[in-house]
């Protein structure tokens, strides 16, 4: 049997036509690295505009797995991206502590790993400069964790809930100058004009944010553009009704299917696979591949194999293309196509970086001096502002209504 479910919910809303708008630079994606980038810009002074097919992290950056890195996972294969994700951990948890939970996480060898590849692993763990602790209470502290484990060692891996960031950077973005053209799809690009399904958008630069779309848009701009080396990549997470663990609980073995078991809120999520898919917007879930993913989780989590997952998601990583989907970095890199600048690869963990970098560029670009603030900004809780309260003030908690509320305010001028 197979599940096919549209990748992301597009024009589900209504949406006016708008006039023609003109700005400094576009972005074209509203999801972790097109709103960081556009905060980094209005803090820069310089006018930017937001355009997106769907409305605020629409795409992978709304239906990733929930864990901020700390590079451990990366340490034997990539050891640029881990030490980019322990400099960011550290910087998101300064700087949006609303949105960010400090529940550890813990890289566990059972019976059968490779006994050679935990020497590896600490080693990679040091030059990184990741700090770590070896634990001999593992099953104390996790009693859903198999029997059969041989070696523990916790990391600093946190929660992140993408929702509750991202919002709040929007609306940081939104207060600083930046304007909001959401459900409007990029249609074609002539010169310095976007055309979309919601009107046009003149402007100087264009930025490509697009994540695992980002050919595609490339594609449509006519001057110089290059060939993009994205490799889309689908993985798939199950989502638990209960929560099964209280750190986040890695496999310590080369990165692999079925490896990490993420604790978010009242659940926990198992995930995930990687498979090169061709259409980001036409991927397809097989039966085998959950079945194969509760089969891996459960050799270091017993209990996941007895229980049923409450519902399943999937979404596409815009990967560097690399010899595998496994092999390939999760580090970044921008095609300066003239007046457009295309952005792949990288990770939700590292996107604020990814933004600078994207942003020095632009400001270049523009002639104009200026600098990144984005590591000291505090990101506001904007999603509480918008949620709905009962008579006493409590949070009534509708992430999707504050969500859609913060989505209107931050597009009215
Ligand atoms: C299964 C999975 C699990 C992951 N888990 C983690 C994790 O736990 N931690 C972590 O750090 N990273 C994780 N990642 C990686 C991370 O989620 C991505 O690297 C990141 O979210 C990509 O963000 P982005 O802004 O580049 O792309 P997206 O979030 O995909 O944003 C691109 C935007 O472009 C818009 N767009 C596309 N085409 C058009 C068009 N024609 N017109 C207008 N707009 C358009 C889309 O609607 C979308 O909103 C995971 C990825 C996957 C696939």
């Amino acid at each position: 049997m197979k599940y096919v479910i549209p990748c992301i919910n597009i024009f589900i809303h209504e949406k006016a036509v708008i006039r023609t708008m003109n700005t400094d630079v576009a972005v074209i994606g509203a999801g972790a690295t097109g709103l960081f980038t556009a905060l980094d810009l209005s803090l820069r002074g310089i006018k930017v505009t937001v355009i997106d097919r769907g409305g605020l992290i629409n795409g992978t950056s709304g239906r990733m797995h929930g864990l901020l890195h700390s590079g451990a996972r990366y340490v034997t294969n990539d050891l640029a991206s881990a030490k980019q994700c322990i400099e960011e951990n550290q910087i998101l948890s300064r700087i949006a502590p609303h949105a960010v939970f400090d529940t550890k996480g813990l890289f566990v060898a059972v019976k059968g790993d490779d006994e050679a590849f935990i020497d590896q692993f600490v080693k990679g763990l040091d030059e990184a400069g990741i700090p770590h602790i070896e634990i001999d209470n593992a099953l104390e502290l996790e009693p859903n964790l198999s029997r059969d484990v041989k070696y523990a060692v916790q990391v600093p891996d946190k929660v992140v809930d993408p929702f509750k960031l991202f919002a709040g950077v929007a609306y940081s973005a939104k207060k600083n100058g930046a304007k909001f053209l959401l459900y409007a799809q990029v249609k074609k690009i002539s010169g310095s004009k976007i055309i979309t399904s919601r009107g046009e958008v003149e402007s100087r630069l264009i930025i490509n944010a697009a994540g695992p779309w980002a050919p595609r848009i490339s594609a449509m701009h006519s001057n110089e553009s290059k060939v993009i080396e994205l490799m889309p990549t689908i993985g798939v997470m199950l989502v638990y009704d209960k929560r099964l663990n209280n750190m986040v609980l890695n496999r310590l073995r080369p990165p692999s299917d079925g490896d990490i078991l993420v604790p978010y809120y009242g659940t926990s999520i198992l995930g995930t696979t990687a498979q090169v898919v061709e259409d980001p917007d036409n991927a397809e879930i097989a039966d085998e591949d959950i079945q194969y993913l509760i089969e891996e989780g459960s050799a270091m989590v017993p209990r996941l194999s007895e229980l049923q997952p409450k519902r399943y998601y999937y979404s596409v990583r815009p990967l560097l293309k690399g010899s595998s989907a496994r092999a390939a970095t999760r580090d970044f890199e921008i095609y300066d196509e003239g007046d457009m600048l295309t952005i792949v690869g990288g990770k939700l963990t590292t996107s604020r970086l990814m933004a600078e970098k994207l942003s020095d560029l632009a400001s270049e670009k523009l002639g104009k001096k200026s600098k990144s603030i984005t590591a000291n900004t505090l990101i506001p809780d904007a999603l509480s502002f918008f949620a709905l309260k009962n008579t006493i003030g409590d949070e009534i908690y509708g992430s999707g209504y504050a969500l859609s509320k913060l989505e209107e305010a931050i597009q009215n001028d």
